[in-house]
């Protein structure tokens, strides 16, 4: 039995150049009408017990040719548990060549574990079905999908928690599972406490086209959401641009947009440093909250990061900072990694679902913790 590759599903990408015996040579599909690639996710058919060895080629071009250094693909054989497969990268030739033994026959891999479109589905019907809960949909995308939001509380703080403008950023779906999860538990008393004093709005999926597509960074037009957030438009960016409308309703008092890193491997935050409203009582907030979460989860640390903007420098493309500055909010991108967390190492699984909804749980316990001074 030769090997049988497809990627003709949800999330799909990848492109076969040629199999041979119990190898194949693959390469990604660039994003539509973009140059970004990095996302892959196919299955694998295969004898009981073969040992397979995928080559993913042309990576030097890829999005993050550093995201491959150090980096084991994801895989599932049950399709409820992601491990990783080990890989390994010739940076010269710009390859990645994933090594596993398929003891049923049959595989999927996946740059990070995806968070399907059915799995979306769920997550906002589960939701919306609370009690307090209420569902909106704020717009609609270039492909037609809705841009859904679920809100909460009876209070004044207008907080926000929006994800995946990065499609390929699956773990960012994964934290909102988690977050939904507390926010509508009713014997949480972090969320009982934000409940009372915010109304809490959140956006899981803010690039649903991308998602379903198997891009990495934009949306079904080619359009990366996380640069348009100065002057989002109908034609471009919908998903952005009824996202800030909905947000200049509200106001916005706290938001934060999560994300996954390609390179880096550990959890943090980046926050609007070298915004023109920039001031130090401001700023303090960010870092108060980013010295709580380190000292709550050691999934999360100061240490490794982006390099921060100087002033007025800040590029008001990015939503972090353009919510910052349009609303005076205490505003931060959490990143979490594709490869694992270099300081707390899990060979087996690497950064994984699990550990993206206990990190959500974390980041709104503190959040309740410093409402107050927010
Ligand atoms: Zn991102």
């Amino acid at each position: 039995m030769t090997l049988q590759i497809t990627s003709a599903f949800d999330s799909g990408n990848i492109i076969v150049e040629s199999i041979n015996g119990d190898s194949a040579s693959l390469r990604i599909a660039k994003d539509h009408q973009s140059d970004f690639y990095q996302w892959f996710h196919f299955r694998v058919t295969c004898e009981p017990g073969t040992t397979l060895k995928l080559a993913i080629t042309d990576l030097a071009d890829s999005a993050y040719p550093g995201g491959w250094q150090n980096y084991d693909a994801a895989v599932t054989e049950d399709r409820m548990e992601w491990l990783r497969a080990p890989s390994s990268w010739d940076k010269d030739a710009g390859t990645l060549t994933i090594q596993w033994e398929c003891e049923s026959g049959s595989a999927w891999f996946a740059y990070f574990a995806p968070y399907s479109y059915e799995r979306h589905q769920n997550l906002v019907a589960d939701a919306a079905s609370c009690e307090g809960v209420t569902y909106r949909q704020l717009g609609t995308t270039g492909d037609g999908r809705p841009v859904d939001c679920l809100e909460m509380g009876e209070g004044e703080k207008q907080v926000w928690l929006y994800a995946r403008q990065h499609p390929g950023e699956s773990m960012a779906e994964w934290w909102m599972e988690g977050a939904l999860a507390k926010l509508t538990d009713p014997a949480d008393p972090h969320a009982r406490l934000l409940r009372q004093k915010c109304r809490i709005h959140v956006v899981p999926n803010m690039n649903p086209d991308g998602s379903v597509r198997g891009h990495l960074r934009t949306n079904g037009k080619g359009v990366n959401l996380n640069r348009e957030w100065h002057e989002p438009s109908e034609e471009r960016s919908p998903e952005i641009l009824c996202v800030r409308n909905a947000m200049d309703e509200s106001g916005v008092d706290f938001a934060m947009d999560v994300h996954g890193d390609e390179a880096i491997a550990a959890v943090f935050l980046a926050g609007f440093e070298g915004i023109e409203n920039w001031t130090d009582e401001l700023g303090d907030k960010f870092y108060r909250y980013q010295d709580l979460l380190s000292q709550r989860t050691p999934d999360f640390q100061k240490e490794l990061g982006y390099p921060k903007s100087k002033p007025g420098t800040a590029n008001l493309t990015i939503s972090t900072n353009q919510i910052a500055q349009r609303f005076g909010a205490v505003s931060m991108t959490l990143e979490m990694p594709f490869k694992d967390n270099q300081f707390l190492p899990d060979k087996q699984r690497g950064w994984s679902p699990e550990r993206c909804i206990r990190l959500a749980d974390d980041c709104l316990a503190v959040l309740a913790e410093m409402i107050d001074e927010i």
